[in-house]
C-alpha cells in the first residue's frame, strides 16, 4: 500500500509515518511527487492484515489517504513514481526523452579491437560503450571473455572516448571490481533472476541494466528490477533483448510491445538490443528503427571492425559502416516521434484506471 501524506505534511509527520510502518516490522520507501510525499509500505503483510493497517496509519498525523496496491511491483511502478527516472551518468543522460546509443563489441578482444571500436562508434554518435568482459556462454567451450584484462581495457577506452562504458557482472562476488572499471553493471538475460547478484547490484552507486529474461514475462522482469531497487539502487535501466518463442529463423522474438507497455507500467527507461534479439547482422537496424518507433529510450548494439573473425556473435556484430548508417536512420526515426512520447504518461495516483486496464492477458 502506499501512504499519500497531505500537501502540508512537514518531515515530522513523514517521520511519524515510517516509524509507524517500521514497528510494524515492514519498511519505508518514500518519493516526492508533485509536492507531496508518498510512502510505500514494503514488506510481507499478508492480505488479513492489510485493513487494519491502512487504518491506523490512515489516521496519523497530515495523512491526506491509504491506498491500496494490487501489483506485485510497487518500488518500479508508475502509481509510486509518476514521472520517468532519467540517469545520469558521465556526460550520458538516459530516459530523459534524448536517445541513448550504446555500442561496442560482444566481447572485449584486445585493447587494438575495443579502442578501434570505440573510436568509431563515438564517432558515429554512440552515448554508451559496450564490451563484455566476463561472457555467460552456452558451450563452457566458447570464449568466457578476457576478465579483468578486459575491464582495464574499459577504462582506457572510456578515458580516451568519454563515453560511459558498461559491461556485464555475471556473479556477486565480482560485483566490486566490474563495479570500480565500469560506469554502468549489466546484468545478462540468464541472470535475470538470479536473485543474490540483483541484491548485490542493488547495493552499489552505480546504474544497472536489466536485461530481459528470455523466457521471463514483463511482470516477472518488473520484478527482478524491483529487487534492484528495493535493495536501495534505483537507477535501474531496462532491457528488452528477446524472447524465445517457437520462431527458429532468428535467435530469439524482440517483444516490441514490451516496450510502451513497461512505459505504461514503470517509470524505468526502457532500451531495445536487437542484436541478440535477432542474432543476425541484416535484421538489426530495421529493428533498431522499430525500437526507436515505438518509444524506446535507447538501443544497445553490438559493433565490430571485423566481424566474421569475433570471437563471440559473429553472425549480429555491425560492421563500422553499417553502424554508422544505421545512426542515421535511428537518429532520423527518433527525431521524428520524440514528440509523440515527450507527454508523460499519466500515471498518477489519482489516475491508475488506464495503468489497470494493462494487466496480463487472458488466454
Ligand atoms: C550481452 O549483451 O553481452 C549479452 C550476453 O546479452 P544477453 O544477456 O541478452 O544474451
Ligand atoms: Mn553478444
Amino acid at each position: 500500500m502506499f501512504v499519500v501524506m497531505a500537501p502540508d505534511a512537514g518531515e515530522a509527520e513523514v517521520l511519524g509515518v515510517k516509524s509507524a510502518i517500521l514497528g510494524e516490522g515492514l519498511t519505508p520507501f518514500d518519493h516526492v511527487t508533485n509536492g507531496r510525499t508518498v510512502i510505500a509500505v514494503i514488506g510481507e503483510m499478508g492480505d488479513g492484515r492489510k485493513p487494519a493497517l491502512a487504518e491506523r496509519l490512515g489516521a496519523l498525523a497530515k495523512v491526506d489517504r491509504v491506498t491500496p496496491i494490487n501489483r506485485p511491483f510497487k518500488l518500479t511502478s508508475r502509481e509510486f513514481h509518476p514521472e520517468n527516472t532519467v540517469i545520469r551518468v558521465l556526460g550520458a543522460v538516459i530516459g530523459d526523452g534524448s536517445l541513448t546509443m550504446m555500442a561496442g563489441p560482444c566481447s572485449v578482444e584486445s585493447r587494438d579491437q575495443l579502442f578501434e571500436t570505440a573510436d568509431a562508434v563515438k564517432d558515429a554518435g554512440a552515448t554508451i560503450l559496450r564490451g563484455g568482459a566476463f561472457k555467460p556462454r552456452t558451450s563452457p567451450y566458447s570464449f568466457q571473455g578476457l576478465g579483468v584484462e578486459a575491464l582495464r581495457y574499459l577504462a582506457e577506452a572510456r578515458d580516451r572516448t568519454g563515453l560511459p562504458v558498461i559491461t556485464e557482472v555475471m556473479e556477486p562476488n565480482q560485483v566490486d571490481i566490474v563495479a570500480e572499471y565500469a560506469d554502468i553493471l549489466q546484468i545478462g538475460t540468464r541472470n535475470m533472476q538470479n536473485y543474490s547478484l540483483l541484491t548485490a547490484v542493488g547495493r552499489v552507486a552505480r546504474p544497472v541494466m536489466l536485461k530481459r529474461g528470455y523466457g521471463a514475462t514483463v511482470e516477472e522482469w518488473l520484478m527482478a528490477a524491483e529487487y534492484i531497487v528495493s535493495s536501495g539502487n534505483p537507477n535501474v535501466i531496462l532491457c528488452e533483448r528477446g524472447i524465445r518463442t517457437f520462431e527458429t529463423y532468428t535467435r530469439n522474438t524482440m517483444d516490441l510491445a514490451a516496450v510502451p507497455l513497461v512505459h505504461q507500467l514503470s517509470h524505468l527507461p526502457v532500451i531495445v538490443d536487437p542484436s541478440h534479439a535477432t542474432g543476425k547482422r541484416w535484421l538489426v537496424a530495421p529493428l533498431a528503427i522499430g525500437g526507436v518507433a515505438v518509444g524506446a529510450d535507447g538501443v544497445m548494439v553490438e559493433v565490430h571492425p571485423n566481424p566474421d573473425a569475433a570471437l563471440s556473435d559473429a553472425e549480429q556484430q555491425l560492421t563500422l559502416d553499417q553502424f554508422r548508417a544505421m545512426m542515421t536512420e535511428v537518429v532520423a526515426v527518433h527525431d521524428h516521434v520524440r514528440a509523440m512520447y515527450a507527454v508523460p504518461i499519466d500515471g498518477s495516483l489519482a489516475a491508475t484506471a488506464g495503468v489497470a486496464a494493462a494487466g496480463p492477458a487472458k488466454h
